[in-house]
């Protein structure tokens, strides 16, 4: 699954994991109702309610019976069998907003390396109508450009002027970078000039209980507009691989 995120990004499922012992064992299968991949039916939530039954050394019983489980231990704060599930995501996205999401420490990550690899000729820029709406309406994100200190407000033609500034500095920066590897400017000090609106890629991996506490975090209105993007699509792969904790997540709002 793969879900396309600004001009350039995108947040890609690797793996996910939370299958349980169910699988393995004989007629485990007709417990299952999860998704459906080719010809194999996975559920990765199974082993949430097995590593909740450790305690008394129960297994799944079926989603007739344990849904009831699940919901319990979401409302009720027994959050580490959420920590048996999990996944890996593949994220292409600004360097801006990897340094936000790296901020979420309990997540795993591996970023391609610009010492090794000449990065992707891939930039970011803002579209016209989200730099005009930003400006001028979310005074609740401190963040953001309603700042008081800075009343200027923005009108189309700067908004306009400055995105083909970006345009002609990105292009400026393209060409220096490019032109240090062609003259054998070694990569790790060809890439000096790279902006943070620059395109990266990495992989990301945590438990289930870590994306819910990146998606509570980054899908707030408080947060930056280009992360929140990206947690939306996050989300969307949320949904659909855990898709009974999802609900409990959403709470009644979104059911
Ligand atoms: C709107 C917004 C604005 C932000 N602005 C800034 C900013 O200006 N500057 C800035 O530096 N950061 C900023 N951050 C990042 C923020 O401070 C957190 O680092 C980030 O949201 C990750 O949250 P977290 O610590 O819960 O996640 P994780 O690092 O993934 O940690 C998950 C949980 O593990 C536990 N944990 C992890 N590490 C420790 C530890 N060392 N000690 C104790 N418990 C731990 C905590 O319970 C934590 O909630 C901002 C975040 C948001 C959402």
């Amino acid at each position: 699954m793969k879900v396309e995120v600004l001009d350039h990004g995108y947040v890609e499922l690797v793996e996910a994991w939370g299958q349980g012992r169910i699988e393995l064992e004989k007629g485990g299968r007709d417990f299952i109702d999860g998704q459906q991949f080719g010809n194999e039916v996975i559920d990765h939530e199974v082993g949430i309610i097995e590593a909740a039954r450790q305690s008394t050394q129960g297994s799944f019983r079926g989603w007739d019976q344990d849904a009831k489980l699940l919901k319990y231990l979401y409302e009720h704060k027994h959050l580490t069998p959420f920590e048996f599930s999990g996944m890996v995501l593949e994220v292409q996205a600004p360097i801006f907003v990897f340094r936000e999401w790296h901020r979420h420490r309990t997540q795993s990550y591996n970023e391609m390396s610009a010492r090794y690899a000449a990065l992707p000729d891939l930039y970011y820029m803002p579209e016209l109508p989200n730099l005009m709406e930003r400006g001028n309406v979310d005074t609740r994100n401190k963040q953001a450009r309603a700042d008081h200190r800075h009343p200027a407000e923005l009108v189309d033609s700067r908004a306009k002027t400055w995105l083909a500034a970006v345009r002609e500095a990105y292009d400026h920066l393209e060409r220096l970078y490019k032109d240090a590897l062609a003259d054998g400017v070694p990569k790790e000090l060809a890439r000096i000039t790279m902006p943070v609106g620059h395109y990266s890629r990495m992989r990301t991996s945590t438990s289930l209980r870590n994306w819910l506490q990146f998606l509570t975090l980054r899908m707030d209105p408080a947060a930056q507009w280009e992360i929140r993007m990206f947690a939306n699509a996050v989300a969307q792969v949320v949904r659909t691989t855990f898709p009974r904790t999802w609900q409990l997540f959403c709470g009644d709002e979104h059911e």
